[in-house]
């Protein structure tokens, strides 16, 4: 698969399985939680697809491959890759499976699930090392009761997971002094999404959140982590335009953070409430080069990341990585 058919099936974003249920798994993480999703990886590239009955991509599984088809023609041959926890390499776990907030194009607050006690997270984080392939650790969370009360249980969890030796990530929603608690815990990376480009939409789709103050922690995080250890997602697809989004991305990439251009996932529990558009695979393509671009004049490294999305590659087009 070349980088032009990762953008094509990430644009399509979802895959038909020939027998439901088999190979899948489920997601808790963030927008599109609640659904099961494949990886599919060929060649150099790897990609995320989540599994719906009525997608115009077809997984076909082979003897010893698998590819995947459109009308009956193969658009890109490869394998399946088995993730660890959530993604593959990585225990990539979701703490809280609920949100006091209520950001229009995520799911998690609707499907208000569990909470995973730190003994929990433990004994899968344990099950996941004795399997030998864990490279990375990675905590997300929504947020139960305050930003305040989810930053410091993450905290004591980073405190007890130090002991597997492999990096750790944390991306919550951030609140002053939680970059200084979770360095000191021993996180190396952080990842703070500002989710919408564009600040006037940021209020309709993130009612509740400041863009500002998620900037600003993003902005200590890079003195505290450092420069390529500081993320944030922004979503591609809910209205705003490539103008806005080239500004971003120069405005977070000249401030030493890296951005993740993230496709929507409309997902049928927010329907019909924002705009929630996928992109198409050429408009993937041409911001994803602006960003690579971006990123080289910044003197930033998408191949030094050691946790999470740019870890996986899975979901994006990952300058360093994929380009
Ligand atoms: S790219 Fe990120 S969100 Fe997507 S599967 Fe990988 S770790 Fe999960």
């Amino acid at each position: 698969m070349d980088l032009e058919t990762k953008a094509r099936l990430i644009a399509v974003g979802t895959v038909r399985l020939e027998e439901p249920q088999q190979e899948g798994r489920a997601s808790t993480a963030g927008p599109g939680a609640g659904g099961q999703s494949i990886f599919f990886q060929s060649g150099p590239h790897m990609v995320r697809l989540s599994v719906t009955a009525d997608s115009p991509l077809r997984l076909e599984s082979r003897p010893d491959e698998a590819a995947i088809l459109q009308d009956g023609r193969e658009v890109a041959c490869g394998r399946l890759v088995p993730p660890l926890l959530h993604c593959p390499g990585q225990a990539y776990l979701t703490v809280s499976e609920r949100c006091i907030y209520d950001c229009k194009f995520c799911a998690v607050p609707r499907l208000k699930g569990g909470i995973k006690s730190q003994e929990t997270v433990i004994q899968m984080v344990e099950e996941a090392a004795r399997t030998g392939s864990m490279q990375a650790i990675s905590l997300t969370s929504g947020v139960e009761v305050s930003p305040q009360q989810e930053g410091e249980k993450m905290t004591a969890m980073v405190r007890e997971l130090c002991r597997f030796g492999v990096p750790i990530g944390v991306s919550i929603c951030p609140y002053p002094g939680v970059n200084r608690l979770l360095h000191e815990a021993g996180a190396v990376e952080v990842k703070y999404n500002l989710e919408c480009a564009d600040r006037e939409l940021f209020k309709r789709v993130c009612p509740g959140m400041s863009y500002q103050e998620i900037m600003d922690a993003l902005v200590e995080a890079v003195e505290i982590f450092g420069k390529n250890h500081v993320f944030s997602n922004i979503i591609l697809g809910l209205g705003e335009s490539d103008e806005v989004l080239r500004r971003t991305i120069d405005d977070l990439t000249e401030k030493g953070i890296i951005p993740v251009l993230r496709a929507v996932y409309p997902h049928p529990l927010r329907a019909g409430e924002a705009v929630m558009e996928r992109p198409s695979a050429e408009r993937l393509l041409d911001l994803a080069r602006y960003l690579k671009d971006a990123l080289e004049k910044n003197r930033l490294d998408g191949r030094a990341a050691l946790t999470g999305c740019y870890r996986c590659t899975g979901c994006d087009l990952i300058p360093g990585r994929d380009l």
